[in-house]
């Protein structure tokens, strides 16, 4: 029995990327296997990319560029790595199409637009969407929340490199505790900052659960949450 009909996959940058390279060949494979899992299921899967892999605003205003200009440039990473893991599906036979949140001509890929992006993965395929919300002054995160409501999905997953939220960094604190779910309330209240705040509050004004799971566990960590396994730490309304 499989717990969702559409989920939300909320991949950073860095998901792309290794020691030796920006976008590395074998994270890509990796990506694609996991995301394969999960389709075998019979579930269909929307992606919002992030880009701190390649440039991320905040970095390049801290060296002086102007905030938003740097935020524009951090938008156009997250194009360039849509464009990679759409090429990677389509080289391991997986349909997938690129939405962009603001226009980009020249047929690199199409607008976002809800209703098609709907229809597509009702199709089977994998829409991966890029440029964030498309406006500076935000992140992947709150593009992942907003996406989500807008096409429906049941959650987003939010893949990072540790198994769940801790009550503290559990790399810097070996007496950090793993919380198996949280309410929407609480995270913002403790600051859990693998989520930014107006991600969480997007999805809590909308009854949308976000799982936070590692990626790095194995392939089938998502598959194996999406059949009703209890991996990773839940956050919802009631925080069951
Ligand atoms: N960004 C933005 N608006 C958005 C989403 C992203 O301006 O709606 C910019 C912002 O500069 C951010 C960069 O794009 O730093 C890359 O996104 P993010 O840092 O969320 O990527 P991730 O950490 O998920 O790899």
């Amino acid at each position: 029995m499989v717990s969702y009909r559409r989920i939300l996959l909320k991949l950073s940058g860095e998901a792309l990327s290794s020691s030796n390279q920006n976008i590395d060949s074998e994270m890509l494979k990796k990506v694609v296997s996991i995301v394969q899992s999960a389709l075998d299921l019979g579930v269909e899967i929307a992606i919002v990319m992030g880009g701190g892999n390649l440039y991320r605003g905040a970095s390049l205003s801290a060296e002086g560029m102007d905030k938003i200009t740097g935020d524009h440039i951090g938008m156009l990473a997250t194009v360039m790595n849509a464009l990679a893991l759409s090429d990677a599906f389509e080289r391991n036979k997986i349909p997938s199409m690129v939405m962009s949140g603001f226009p980009i001509g020249g047929g690199v890929c199409e607008p976002f637009n809800h209703s098609k992006a709907k229809n597509e993965l009702a199709n089977g395929k994998v829409v991966i969407f890029s440029a964030g919300t498309g406006s500076p002054c935000f992140t992947t995160d709150t593009a992942a929340a907003l996406r989500a409501i807008e096409i429906g999905a049941d959650i987003v997953f939010k893949a990072t490199k540790v198994d769940g939220i801790y009550s503290s960094d559990p790399m810097q604190d070996p007496s950090a505790i793993k919380y198996d779910s949280l309410t929407f309330d609480s995270a913002i209240e403790q600051n859990i900052k693998v989520m930014d705040t107006a991600a969480f509050a997007l999805c809590r004004e909308n009854n949308i659960k976000i799982c936070v799971f590692s990626m790095l566990e194995d392939n089938y960590s998502l598959a194996n949450i999406i059949k009703g396994h209890a991996i990773g730490t839940t956050v919802s309304q009631t925080g069951d």
